[in-house]
């Protein structure tokens, strides 16, 4: 099988041989079809994560060990299977959960995969879908793919999820106004899942007004350009009628975007940090019991989330919109575009 693999960070990555493997037991060998590239592969393919003051979390300390195969947005049909398939046959269109856990862990009992103390996330711990074909180590890993274009599901293995499981803590204090800061990947996905599930005005902010116009044609209320407005924080305030956001959540997450987060919230309420960009930050810690806010973070969904999420885009409430298609020999440009900001919602690789 052909791979496009990160060797060591920040070099090119590599497209390489290897024999494709057999899938035995619970396993079952997927040919992808398509692959989405998420900001997370650019965080894998740097190395690590920003901790603010100089700090770097890398993140072979994490258990990642180069070269890996990157990829976790991954639908593609069946090839071959396991002696025991459940019902998983050959020839089916499926979409992969990728957030694979221990199997023994609070997390993974509670079917909390995504939360699991040891993961095994494919794309990140093991081989991941920028490659022809992938061995998913069990079925129960599948979800079957039907009445959507196979293409566009790729997005709701990590995009759509993670931005469903924001817009579901988001909505625990039935907000009225809600922000929503970068309109990437995961903001669009975070847009059309906020319009489709919570009654909320939706208040969108990005530095591109590209990114932000696509944002108001998929439901938001009011947008707002942080590069070009000079008081970010006054103007997101004044559009909540001067009493501030009773929910944001922030798919950036860094120094700035956090700051403004928490300056916009009004009393009770609740800021959900999901991004990776990284930083630090200063909080006055006064305010957080005053205002009683709740700051949280949200790590990709559940198995159960993502098969929600399925039906939503089947029954036409939600959309994931993908711009633009590359080769498995271009997965280079592919991250490069991310990171430059190039890409509208989601690039997918068609290996
Ligand atoms: P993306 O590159 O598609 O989108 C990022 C968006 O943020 C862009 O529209 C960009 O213009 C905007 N942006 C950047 N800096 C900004 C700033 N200072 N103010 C306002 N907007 C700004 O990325 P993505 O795939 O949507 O991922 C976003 C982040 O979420 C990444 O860090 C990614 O690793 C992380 N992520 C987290 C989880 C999780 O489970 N917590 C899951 C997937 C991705």
């Amino acid at each position: 099988m052909k791979s496009a693999r990160i060797v060591a960070p920040n070099e090119p990555l590599q497209v390489s041989e290897s024999d494709t493997p057999l899938p035995q037991g619970n396993q079952v060998l997927v040919r992808v079809k398509a692959v989405g590239v998420c900001h997370s592969d650019l965080h894998l393919w740097e190395g690590g994560y920003d901790l603010g003051d100089g700090q770097f979390m890398k993140v072979t300390d994490r258990g990642v060990k180069y070269p890996v195969t990157p990829g976790h947005e991954i639908v593609g049909s069946v090839k071959q299977v396991g002696n025991d398939a459940g019902d998983v046959s050959v020839g089916d269109d499926v979409l992969v959960y990728p957030w694979i856990g221990c199997d023994n862990c609070p997390a993974c009992n509670a079917k909390n995969e995504n939360l699991c103390d040891a993961p095994r996330s494919l794309g990140v711990f093991q081989d991941g879908g920028y490659s022809d074909y992938i061995l998913v180590p069990h079925y129960r890993y599948l979800a079957k793919v039907s009445g959507i274009e196979l293409e566009s599901a790729a997005s709701l293995a990590c995009s759509g999820l993670t931005a469903y499981s924001a817009v579901k803590k988001a909505n625990a204090n039935s907000p009225e106004f809600l922000v929503i800061i970068g309109a990437g990947g995961l903001g669009l996905m975070g847009v059309q899942i906020a319009k489709a599930i919570t009654n909320s005005k939706i208040i969108c902010v990005d530095l591109d007004d590209k990114k932000l116009a696509t944002a108001k044609e998929m439901g938001a209320d009011f947008i707002v350009n942080s590069a070009a407005d000079t008081d970010t924080v006054q103007k997101i305030i004044s559009i909540c009628n001067g009493n501030g956001a009773d929910s944001v959540i922030d798919f950036v997450n860094a120094p700035q975007t956090a700051k403004t987060g928490v300056s916009v919230l009004r009393k009770r309420g609740n800021l959900v940090l999901v991004g990776l960009f990284g930083g630090s930050m200063e909080l006055s810690l006064v305010t957080i019991p005053l205002k009683a806010i709740t700051i949280q973070g949200a790590y990709t969904g559940n198995y159960a989330d993502m098969v929600e999420l399925l039906e939503l885009a089947k029954n036409g409430t939600i959309n994931p919109m993908i711009s633009k298609h590359y080769t498995l020999n271009d997965a280079n440009s592919a991250l490069d575009d991310l990171k430059s900001r190039k890409i509208i919602g989601r690039a997918v690789i068609n290996p």
